[in-house]
């Protein structure tokens, strides 16, 4: 249910963005949370600080031509939306993958603004990419996509302005592209101005693993307030992407066992436990498809088109993309007796996954709180630039693990202090709106 004011507000949002459905989707649920905000501090209304929220500060579409391996030109469409700079300088990946949208950018660069306040760190929200696919790509076709797209992208970037890092489809390889073209261009050797680098070239321990180990982290919390533990438990985690295979490291470490995975062509399912070594060699490094990891392992049979859900488990961490997960995957999961779902993915759970969830007592991390260790890490790879100085694997790493337990401590308190016990939706919106709203109040109009 939404308050009737912020009804009013939302319509205009459609009406607005037309076509933009994830937009909408990702804006109704933070402002489905906000009633009791704005009914206690109505200063907020009077500033007008959710519809400013809802605009975005810039957003830049462009056109980026490049030449395949025979000659044939390509042309793709380029994307940054810089949503809210309030906080610190926007901060936000990129992604390449053909569904991209300005929609889908939008929804992307309005959850991060909540969930980079979230990890309390001086950053504000943004998103980008393109609908160009490295799949098939070979490295020099990636390296010239790369390049093209940096040509326009780095007026818009610099350390104190616009940070950018990876998302689907840019790992450290197009990090990597990237940066040496905006290090061309601008002849400066700005290290803090992209994250998830090299750590041979300024980038830090611990920002591969940050998303997958976070969420991890983020459940174990979840779990702890209950007098529970991730011990011993089966779990699903889609994806086989960056996110999901440190997701499955982090669980097996702590003792869960991880019985199945997916990409865009099926599921692997694995009772024996995911064999992590074979999935990192599949996947990080022939960059092939489930398939081939099925074909390896006696223990684990492919599923093209499976519904991962529909496999028993106690753990679910949907950490592939959006609305991946719906009422009957989440109808699945609840019958088969699961207790905690984190999103490792942004907005995997379609809103009908989430309530139900929700109502069904199911330990529910939303993304901007349960994923925000990526984003987080990206922050303290900005300090390391800042202060040319690199840490230890083991202190980031301690780093990261203190900022996810106050991300969930916050969430807890925040749901607790506004009538919604145990509700994290309700605390991670909460709390992420009140620090951005409180900037924005205080540097004005602007
Ligand atoms: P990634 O390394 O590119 O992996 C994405 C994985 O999801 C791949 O296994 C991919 O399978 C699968 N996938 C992508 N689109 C799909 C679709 N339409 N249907 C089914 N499977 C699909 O990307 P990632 O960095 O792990 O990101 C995964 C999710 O986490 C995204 O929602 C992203 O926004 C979110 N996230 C990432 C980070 C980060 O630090 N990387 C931080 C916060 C949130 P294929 O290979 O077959 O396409």
């Amino acid at each position: 249910m939404i308050d009737e004011k912020l009804e009013a507000i939302f319509d205009d949002v459609v009406r607005r963005n037309p076509a933009e459905p994830e937009f909408h989707q990702a804006t109704r649920e933070v402002l489905e949370s906000l009633g009791p905000v704005v009914a206690r501090y109505p200063e907020f209304t009077r500033h007008k600080i959710i519809q400013r929220i809802c605009e975005p500060e810039r957003q830049v579409i462009f056109r980026v031509p490049w030449q395949d391996d025979h000659g044939e030109v390509h042309i793709n469409r380029g994307f940054r939306v810089e949503f809210n700079s309030v906080l610190g300088p926007y901060k936000g990946g990129l992604r390449f993958h053909p569904s991209v949208n300005l929609g889908i950018v939008k929804f992307l660069g309005f959850e991060q603004i909540f969930k980079n306040a979230l990890t309390g760190m001086p950053i504000g929200g943004a998103k980008g990419g393109a609908d160009f696919d490295p799949k098939g790509r070979s490295d020099d076709e990636v390296m010239r996509f790369c390049q093209s797209f940096m040509l326009e992208l780095a007026r818009h970037l610099g350390e104190y302005t616009d940070v950018p890092a990876g998302d689907i489809g840019v790992g450290t390889r197009e990090i990597g592209y990237l940066f040496g073209q905006y290090k061309r261009i601008t002849n400066r050797y700005e290290s803090g101005v992209i994250t998830g680098k090299g750590t041979a070239w300024g980038g830090s321990l611990v920002r591969t693993e940050a998303t997958g180990y976070g969420v991890v982290f983020f459940t174990d919390a979840m779990l702890r307030a209950r007098g529970l533990s991730l011990d011993g438990r089966s779990c699903l985690v889609s994806g086989a992407g960056n996110v999901a295979i440190y997701a499955i490291e982090k669980l097996h470490e702590l003792g869960a066992k991880v019985v199945a995975c997916s990409d865009s062509d099926g599921v692997v399912h694995d009772p024996a436990g995911i064999d992590l070594d074979l999935l990192k060699q599949v996947k990080e490094v022939e960059r092939a498809r489930l398939t081939v990891y099925a074909e390896r392992r006696a223990s684990a049979t492919h599923l093209p088109h499976g519904d991962i859900w529909s496999i028993p488990c106690e753990v679910a961490l949907p950490c592939a993309t959006q609305n991946e997960l719906s009422g009957s995957g989440a109808k699945s999961l609840i019958d088969n007796g699961c207790v905690a779902v984190a999103e490792g993915a942004n907005m995997p759970c379609t809103a009908n996954a989430a309530r139900a969830f929700v109502e069904a007592g199911v330990s529910f991390g939303p993304g901007k709180a349960a994923n925000a260790g990526g984003v987080a890490t990206s922050a303290l790879e900005m300090q390391q630039n800042a202060s040319r100085d690199s840490w230890t694997f083991e202190f980031t790493e301690s780093k990261l693990a203190t900022i996810m337990d106050g991300i969930h401590a916050a969430c807890l308190e925040t749901a607790d202090a506004f009538g919604a016990p145990g509700n994290y939706i309700v605390g991670a919106n909460i709390a992420a709106f009140q620090r951005v709203a409180r900037a924005m109040l205080a540097l004005g109009l602007v």
